[in-house]
């Protein structure tokens, strides 16, 4: 049996702060991958502490083999989610016919998927609405099919 370590890629990519580098590993043993691995710097940002995480992730069976600088749990468990599937509420102004406010602030009902933030905010620029809205009004059910609701983050009466 032959183990083959090859070093891909180190790039070095800032995606919003969040990852700062990113080594891809594939490990291969008698020609098959069994380990495509992730090498991922990143800054936990559950509570202001903001630790760095050193982490290692096998991308064939979507696991974590590794990590370090976490201070609590809950820092494996950001790491986890953030290597599988990334998410972010979303915050953003929707159009508003009122005599108040040109632009109504809302949010994402819970965290949207990261990937689709942009198009997110470039399709929520489209919406327009009429007062009167309460906060936490849900404006749009199940935005861009991601099981998101945009809500709204303020009242305005007329
Ligand atoms: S690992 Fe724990 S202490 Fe560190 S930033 Fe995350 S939640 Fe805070």
């Amino acid at each position: 049996m032959s183990v083959r370590v090859n070093k891909k890629d180190n790039n070095v990519n800032n995606c919003k702060g969040y990852f700062i580098s990113n080594n891809i590993k594939d490990v291969n043993i008698n020609n098959k991958v069994v380990q495509k691995k992730s090498v991922k710097l990143l800054r936990c940002i559950v509570c202001p502490e903001g630790c760095m995480l050193f982490t290692d992730y096998n991308e064939i069976d979507d696991r974590l083999t590794k990590i370090e600088g976490y201070k609590c749990k809950r820092g494996i468990k950001f790491a986890e989610e953030e290597l599988r599937n990334p998410v972010r509420i979303l915050t953003t102004t929707i159009g508003i016919d009122s005599k108040k406010i040109n632009r109504l602030p809302v949010r994402s009902s819970i965290p949207a998927p990261k990937a689709k933030i942009f198009e997110m905010v470039r399709e929520a620029k489209k919406i327009k609405v009429k007062p009167p809205i309460k906060v936490g009004d849900v404006l749009t059910h199940n935005f861009l099919n991601t099981g998101v609701d945009i809500i709204s983050s303020t009242t305005i009466e007329e």
